[in-house]
C-alpha cells in the first residue's frame, strides 16, 4: 500500500488523480489522505468523485471512502480492462480531467477502448476539449498512441452537460518523445464561441483580438455553439512543426468581452516569450504518459506548481529517473524521463 499526502505541493486534485492513475497502472493499492488540502473547499468534489469511480471501473478496483467531501480514499486495483465506458461527472466539473485520469491505464490495456464523457468540456482551471484535441492528443500520437475524439455538445460552467467521445488505441510499443525545439510558426487561428448570451460578446472579443494581434480578419472566427447552458470561450491556436498550443480564457458574469480576449492574448505572449515548445499546462500533463511509456525529453518554460508536484508524486509511486535542468536562465527548462 502506497500512502500519498494530498496536501503536498500544489495540494489540488491532480495529486489525487495522479495517485489513482499510477495505482491502477502498477496494480498497487493506494491510500490518499488530506485530499485537496491546498484548496478553499478541500475533499472530493463531484468531479473528483467521478475520477475515483472512473478509475475503479477501468481496473475493477475496490474503493473505500469515496463520497462527496471525503478527505481520504483507498483504491485497491484489480486488472485493467479495455472496454466501452460512459463516465458522467454530474456537474459542470471537468470531463477532460476524468479522461486524463483513466487514460494511462487504458493505454496499458491489450485492446482499444471507447469512452463517452459527460460534464464540463470548456472549464476554467482545466484543459478544454480543444486543448485535448489539438495540443495533448497529437503529442501522444507521436509516442505511438491512437485516438479519435469528437465533441458532441459543449459544456460550460455552471450547467455543464457537455458530451464527447474518444476511442483510445494503445500503442503496440511506446516510442520515445523528443520535443525540444519549437521551430517556425506555421499557422495561427482564434475562435470566439458562445452559447445563450448576446451575440455582441463574441464580436467584441474578435475585435479586441484583432486590435492586439496583427492577424488577418479571417484568422479569427466567431460562432454560436450548442450547449444546454450559457457560456463563452476565447481560444487561440498556434501551430508549430511538432506542437500546436491552444491558449484559452472563459467568459464569466462581470468580466468584459475585452478582458477575456486580452487575457488570452497575454497567455499567447507568455507562451511565445519563452520560445519553448511545451507550454505551462501541457508540461504537467505529459509526465504520466512519458513515465509509463518509453520516456523522452521536452523543453518548457518555468515549471508550474502542478508540474513540480506531479514530479514528486510520480517519483514516490514509480521507480523512475526524472531530471529537470535549466538550459536557458529563467526561460527554458529541459525535463528528461
Ligand atoms: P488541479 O488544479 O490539481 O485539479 O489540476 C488542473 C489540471 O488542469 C492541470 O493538469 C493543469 O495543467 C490543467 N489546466 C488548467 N488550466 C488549463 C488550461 N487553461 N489549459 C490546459 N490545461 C489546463
Amino acid at each position: 500500500m502506497i500512502e500519498i499526502d494530498g496536501a503536498q505541493g500544489e495540494g489540488g486534485g491532480q495529486v489525487l488523480r495522479t495517485a489513482l492513475s499510477l495505482a491502477a497502472c502498477r496494480g498497487v493499492p493506494v491510500y490518499i489522505h488530506n485530499i485537496r488540502q491546498g484548496r478553499r473547499n478541500p475533499g472530493l468534489m463531484r468531479q473528483h468523485l467521478a475520477c475515483v469511480r472512473a478509475i475503479a471501473a477501468v481496473c475493477g478496483a475496490e474503493v473505500r471512502g469515496a463520497s462527496i467531501g471525503s478527505k481520504a480514499v483507498m483504491l485497491i486495483p484489480g486488472k485493467i480492462k479495455a472496454g466501452d465506458y460512459r463516465f458522467v461527472v454530474g456537474s459542470a466539473g471537468s470531463s477532460t480531467l476524468v479522461f486524463q485520469t483513466v487514460l494511462p491505464a487504458l493505454l496499458m490495456a491489450d485492446k482499444p477502448s471507447r469512452l463517452t464523457l459527460t460534464g464540463g468540456t470548456h472549464n476554467p482551471l482545466a484543459p478544454s476539449f480543444d486543448f485535448i484535441q489539438h495540443t495533448f492528443l497529437p503529442v501522444l500520437r507521436q509516442i505511438g498512441c491512437g485516438f479519435d475524439a469528437r465533441l458532441e455538445r459543449y459544456g460550460f460552467y455552471p450547467v455543464g452537460a457537455g458530451q464527447w467521445t474518444v476511442t483510445i488505441e494503445p500503442p503496440a510499443s511506446f516510442r520515445k518523445l523528443t520535443l525540444e525545439t519549437r521551430g517556425q510558426l506555421l499557422d495561427v487561428e482564434a475562435h470566439c464561441i458562445s452559447a445563450g448570451i448576446p451575440g455582441h460578446v463574441i464580436l467584441r472579443e474578435k475585435q479586441q483580438l484583432l486590435r492586439r494581434l496583427n492577424w488577418a480578419d479571417d484568422a479569427v472566427s466567431v460562432s454560436q455553439v450548442e450547449s444546454l447552458g450559457p457560456g463563452n470561450s476565447v481560444m487561440i491556436k498556434v501551430r508549430y512543426p511538432q506542437i500546436t498550443e491552444v491558449l484559452e480564457s472563459h467568459g464569466a458574469m462581470g468580466i468584459s468581452a475585452e478582458r477575456v480576449a486580452n487575457h488570452t492574448v497575454d497567455l499567447l505572449h507568455r507562451y511565445q516569450g519563452f520560445a519553448a515548445p511545451v507550454g505551462h499546462y501541457l508540461a504537467d500533463q505529459l509526465l504520466l504518459p512519458l513515465c509509463l511509456g518509453a520516456g523522452g525529453s521536452f523543453v518548457t518554460g518555468p515549471l508550474s506548481g502542478h508540474c513540480k508536484t506531479n514530479i514528486d508524486v510520480i517519483r514516490r509511486m514509480l521507480d523512475i529517473d526524472i531530471t529537470v535542468e535549466e538550459i536557458e536562465p529563467k526561460r527554458q527548462w529541459r525535463v528528461a524521463i
